[in-house]
C-alpha cells in the first residue's frame, strides 16, 4: 500500500521562484493530518507561505503542542509516510522536523513538519511570515539575502539555514518576538573541567548564572568555582546526563568529548557549540576535509594507515612531513616531525598507536607567523568576531600571544572572514578558533580548528571590551555579543610549570616581584600539581605597543617561580594540558 507522503530528498539549495501551488499542497498535508488527530492545527510557515517570495520549494508547517503530546505526533506522522529529518544537525528529539514529499500537479513538493513544544515558537514563525506578507519590500529584501548565499556556495541545505538566522532575528527583534535569553541565576554547564571550563565558569559568575562541570577530576581547575561537581570521564553518558538535568544550557571546554555524550545531553537541554562542530573538529581529518568544504587552503595531506602509505604520502607531498593522530593530540602531543627516510620507517612505531589507526600525514608548511581568529556567533547566528592573535608556539605548545597582530589590515580582514566563514559553515552557537598559518605571500592556510575558548584568546581577558570567556556565555545563552575591540597592544604569556612532579605552589616573593609592574595580570588556575611545561596559568600585559606589552609580561612570567623548582628526581606523570 503506498502512503499519501512520499519519500523526502536532499538536494543543495536552489533558489527557486514562489510556486503558488505551495498553498494547496500546504492545505492538502495539513487536512491529512487531521484526519489522524483534528485537535491539531498544522500552519503554513516558511517561505512557501510568503506569496511572492522566492526560496527552496520546501512547503514548512509547524505544529504547535504539548511537549508530552510530541512521541504521538511523529507516530501519526510516520504513519503517514514522514521520515526523520537527515543531515548532520537534526532537531533534537524534543522539537523533532518530520520529511517528506507529496506529488502534486505532475511535481514534487518537498515537506517539512516541525513539532514544536509550547506555542512560542509557532508564534515567532506566523508573525515573520505575516510580516512578510504584508510588506512587499521585506519580501524583496529576504530574497536578496538568498541569492546572494547561493553565491557565497555555502549551500548545503543546513549551511543555507544557518546563514539567514542573523537576519530572521533582527526581523524577530523587530517584531518583539524575539527569543528571551537564559538568564541568571540559571545553571550553565560545563562538559570538562580544566582552565578553559573554570575562566568560562569565571565569566558566568561574575554575571549570576550558576554552573555545573562534569569532570573526572574532584580537584580540577574548574571545580572550586563550580556549584556542582559532576565526576566522569567525557565518554560517560550517564555522568553527562545528571549533569543535564541540573541545568539550562550546557557547553563544552574541550572538542575530545565523545558525540554520544552530546547527544544524550541534547535530548534533554540544549548543548552549544553542538555536535556538528564537534564532530568537524574532534577528528584531523574529518576537519581538513571540512575545511576543504567551506573553501578554506589546509597543507597538502593525505590519510595513512601503515608504512607503506606513508612514505607514498611523502612521495607526494615531499619531506619533512607533520604526521598527526586523528583523535586526541593536544599542545604538540600525538605528532612528529618526519624529515628524512629513517623517520618514515619508524614514525608508526613511535606514534605508539594501534595498527591500522587513521593518521593525517601533512606537508610541513613554511609561514611566516602562526596567527589565530576567534569567532563568537549567538543562537541567532549574529557574530563577533576579536582581533586577530600572533603567536608564538614552542615545540607544539602556545608560548606567547599578542594581539592586535602586527599584520597589515588586510591580511586580518581575511583572517576574520574566514573565520566567520568556517563558523557559519559548522552552524556553531559559541566560540570557534581557527588557528591559520599566515604565509609569506599573505596567504592564510588552516591549521586547526577549536570550537571553543583558546589559549590564544586569554589577552581579551584583561585586553579586550569583552573577554573570549563572557563571549561564549552570552553567545550560548542566547544574549547579544559584547564588543571585540582590543583596549590596547596586549600580551599573554603562559606560565609554566617546572621541574619535578610535585605539589603546585608559587614562591610568594616571586609573586610579588611579578605584580611590581601595575600593568601586569596574573591569573593561575589552581592546578594540584606541577611538572615540566604544563599549563599552570598566564600573564597578561597591556603596553603602547605589542613589544612593550610582550616585554612587561615576559618580565613577569620570567620573576615567577615554583616552590622546590630545582628538586628532580621524582618522574613525571602523564597528566592533561
Ligand atoms: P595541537 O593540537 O597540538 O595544537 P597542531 O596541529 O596545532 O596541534 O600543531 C602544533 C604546532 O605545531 C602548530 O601550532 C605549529 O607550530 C606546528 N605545526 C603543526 N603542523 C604543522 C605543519 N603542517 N607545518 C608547520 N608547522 C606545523
Ligand atoms: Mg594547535
Amino acid at each position: 500500500m503506498s502512503l499519501p507522503i512520499g519519500p523526502y530528498v536532499r538536494v543543495p539549495a536552489t533558489v527557486m521562484a514562489w510556486d503558488p501551488r505551495s498553498l494547496e499542497v500546504a492545505a492538502a498535508v495539513a487536512a491529512l493530518i487531521r484526519e489522524g488527530r483534528p485537535d491539531l492545527m498544522p500552519e503554513h510557515i516558511g517561505s512557501t507561505a510568503v506569496p511572492g517570495l522566492p526560496g527552496k520549494g520546501v512547503v514548512d508547517l509547524a505544529i504547535a503542542t504539548d511537549p508530552d503530546e510530541i512521541p504521538g505526533i511523529v507516530e501519526i506522522l510516520k504513519r503517514l509516510g514522514f521520515g526523520p529529518q537527515p543531515g548532520p544537525d537534526p532537531w533534537p528529539p524534543t522539537r523533532p522536523m518530520l520529511v517528506g514529499s507529496m506529488a502534486f500537479d505532475g511535481a514534487t513538493f518537498r515537506l517539512h513538519v516541525h513539532v514544536q513544544p509550547g506555542t512560542d515558537e509557532l508564534a515567532r514563525d506566523l508573525a515573520f511570515r505575516d510580516a512578510l506578507r504584508a510588506d512587499p519590500a521585506l519580501v524583496e529584501q529576504y530574497a536578496g539575502l538568498k541569492s546572494q548565499i547561493v553565491e557565497g556556495g555555502l549551500t548545503e541545505g543546513h549551511q543555507y539555514t544557518y546563514q539567514k538566522q542573523a537576519w530572521i532575528a533582527d526581523i524577530h527583534r523587530r517584531l518583539g518576538v524575539d527569543r528571551p535569553p537564559i538568564a541568571p541565576p540559571a545553571t550553565i554547564g560545563i562538559l570538562g573541567g580544566g582552565q578553559l571550563g573554570r575562566m568560562l565558569a569565571l565569566a558566568a559568575r561574575a554575571m549570576g548564572y550558576r554552573i555545573a562541570v562534569l569532570d573526572p577530576d574532584p580537584d580540577c581547575p574548574a571545580a572550586s568555582v563550580a556549584d556542582r561537581v559532576i565526576l566522569g570521564s567525557y565518554d560517560d553518558v550517564g555522568a553527562a546526563l545528571r549533569l543535564a538535568h541540573l541545568c539550562d544550557v550546557v557547553t563544552y571546554e574541550l572538542e575530545h568529548v565523545a558525540a554520544a555524550v552530546v547527544d544524550a545531553v541534547d535530548a534533554v537541554t540544549p548543548v552549544h557549540p553542538g555536535r556538528v562542530p564537534l564532530l568537524a573538529t574532534q577528528d584531523r581529518l574529518a576537519e581538513r576535509r571540512f575545511a576543504e568544504g567551506a573553501g578554506a587552503e589546509v597543507a597538502p595531506w593525505r590519510e595513512v594507515r601503515t608504512t607503506e602509505e606513508l612514505v607514498a604520502a611523502a612521495g607526494a607531498l615531499g619531506l619533512p612531513l607533520r604526521l598527526k593522530v586523528a583523535t586526541g593530540g593536544y599542545d604538540g602531543r600525538g605528532q612528529l616531525r618526519l624529515a628524512t627516510a629513517a623517520d618514515l620507517r619508524s614514525a608508526l612505531t613511535r606514534l605508539d598507536r594501534p595498527p591500522g589507526e587513521r593518521l593525517l600525514a601533512e606537508a610541513e608548511i613554511a609561514f611566516a607567523a602562526e596567527v589565530s581568529i576567534i569567532v563568537a556567533r549567538g543562537v541567532d547566528g549574529r557574530m563577533g568576531t576579536f582581533p586577530l592573535a600572533r603567536n608564538v608556539h614552542d615545540q607544539g605548545i602556545l608560548a606567547e600571544s599578542v594581539a592586535p597582530a602586527p599584520v597589515p589590515d588586510d591580511v586580518a580582514e581575511r583572517a576574520a572572514a574566514l573565520g566567520e566563514r568556517l563558523a557559519l559553515a559548522m552552524g556553531l552557537t559559541g566560540t570557534l578558533t581557527a588557528e591559520l598559518f599566515l604565509m609569506p605571500d599573505g596567504r592564510l592556510v588552516v591549521n586547526e580548528l577549536a570550537p571553543r575558548v583558546h589559549n590564544s584568546g586569554h589577552w581579551t581577558l584583561d585586553g579586550a571590551a569583552t573577554s573570549q570567556f563572557e563571549q561564549h556565555i552570552r553567545a550560548i545563552c542566547g544574549l547579544d555579543l559584547g564588543a571585540t575591540d582590543a583596549l590596547s597592544p596586549s600580551a599573554m604569556v603562559n606560565l609554566w610549570g617546572s621541574g619535578a612532579l610535585r605539589d603546585a605552589a608559587l614562591q610568594p616573593a616571586s609573586v610579588g616581584r611579578a605584580m611590581q609592574d601595575p600593568g601586569v595580570h596574573l591569573h593561575v588556575y589552581d592546578k594540584r600539581r606541577v611538572f615540566e611545561r604544563r599549563k599552570m596559568g598566564h600573564v597578561t600585559a597591556l603596553g603602547t605597543s605589542i613589544d612593550h606589552a610582550l616585554d612587561r609580561a615576559r618580565t613577569a612570567r620570567d620573576r615567577l617561580r615554583w616552590i622546590d623548582d630545582n628538586a628532580d628526581g621524582a618522574e613525571h606523570e602523564e597528566g592533561r594540558p
